[in-house]
């Protein structure tokens, strides 16, 4: 079986986008409406040299199990205990939110390893932006651009490393 990479974060934070840049290929659908990737998505890619199968999720929201948002959580939840690595993506424009801590923290109880991403910071500023997400606790986060592809490559070197 092939190392699996899940994709995991609040609706909206451009992890279908993540995704389809790391795939190569438009796989997963983008949109402005939060909570669109109802279903899990799953794909084989290389990245940092290796074989991977990196999965898309719908996003996560603290809300009970009894909803979408709280099956979207479940079953995120259940896409890292599945993987090998997580990437933990957040929006460095919106900056992070009670739900984003939430399960950062939840995260950092988990064995497995998160690499940490800070997407949205194309342009002035962006690079700023991505500090806040220090506050995690989750080590350093890489800025990215997913839409324009900017740090993509630094995200393939800390997949590489924590892989
Ligand atoms: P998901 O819900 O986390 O899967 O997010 P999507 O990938 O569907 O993206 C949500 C919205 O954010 C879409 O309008 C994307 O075009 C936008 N988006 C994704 N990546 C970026 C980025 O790097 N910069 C900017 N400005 N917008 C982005
Ligand atoms: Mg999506």
């Amino acid at each position: 079986m092939l190392p699996t990479i899940a994709v995991i974060g609040r609706p909206n934070v451009g992890k279908s986008t993540l995704f389809n840049r790391l795939v190569g290929r438009k796989i997963a659908i983008v949109d402005d409406q939060p909570g669109v990737t109802r279903d899990r998505k799953e794909a084989e890619a290389r990245i940092g040299g290796r074989d991977v199968r990196i999965l898309d999720t719908a996003g996560l929201e603290e809300a009970p199990p009894e909803t979408i948002q709280g099956r979207m959580r479940a079953s995120s939840e259940a896409a890292v205990r599945e993987s090998d690595l997580v990437v933990f993506v957040v929006d460095a424009r919106a900056g992070l939110t009670p739900s984003d801590r939430a399960f950062g923290e939840w995260l950092r109880r988990q064995t497995v390893p998160v690499v940490l991403v800070a997407n949205k910071t194309e342009g002035r500023q962006g690079g700023y932006a991505a500090m806040e997400a220090y506050e995690l606790g989750l080590g350093d986060p890489i800025a990215v651009s997913a839409e324009h592809g900017d740090g993509i490559g630094e995200l393939h070197d800390a997949i590489r490393e924590n892989l």
